[in-house]
C-alpha cells in the first residue's frame, strides 16, 4: 500500500521566491521562504505582532504562519480553476465561466456582439 504524495501546485512550481526587501534572499522551499518572512531584517514591521512574518514580494503581514502561507499563494497566481478545451486557467470560478463563455462560446450560445 503506497501514499502517494500529493504536492500542491505551489511546493511543485519551479520558480523560485526572491525577496525583494533585501534581494539576498532566494529559495525554492516554501518552508525556508517562511522562516524568511520571519527573520529578514529588511522587512517594514511597524507592528511586531502584525507583522511577524512579513511577505517576501510585497509589504503583507501576518502574525501566523498559516496566513503568510496563505499570502504566498495570492503571489504565485495559483489558479485552481482550469478551462477544459483549453491551458487557461483563473483563481476565480466566476473568470473561468466568463472566459469559456467568451472563448470557447459554452452552452452553444454564440458571445452577443454584434
Ligand atoms: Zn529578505
Ligand atoms: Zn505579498
Ligand atoms: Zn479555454
Amino acid at each position: 500500500m503506497t501514499q502517494r504524495r500529493i504536492s500542491t501546485i505551489l511546493e511543485s512550481s519551479d520558480e523560485s521566491y526572491k525577496c525583494t526587501h533585501c534581494r539576498a534572499f532566494e529559495s525554492y522551499d516554501l518552508d525556508q521562504v517562511v522562516s524568511h518572512c520571519e527573520t529578514c531584517d529588511q522587512m517594514p514591521r511597524p507592528n511586531k505582532y502584525k507583522q511577524r512574518f512579513v511577505c517576501i514580494l510585497c509589504d503583507y503581514g501576518g502574525y501566523q504562519r498559516s496566513q503568510i502561507k496563505g499570502h504566498l499563494f495570492t503571489h504565485k497566481g495559483l489558479r485552481p480553476y482550469r478551462c477544459d478545451y483549453c491551458g487557461y486557467a483563473s483563481a476565480r470560478n466566476s473568470d473561468l465561466l466568463k472566459h469559456v463563455r467568451m472563448k470557447h462560446g459554452a452552452g452553444g450560445a454564440p458571445p452577443d456582439f454584434e
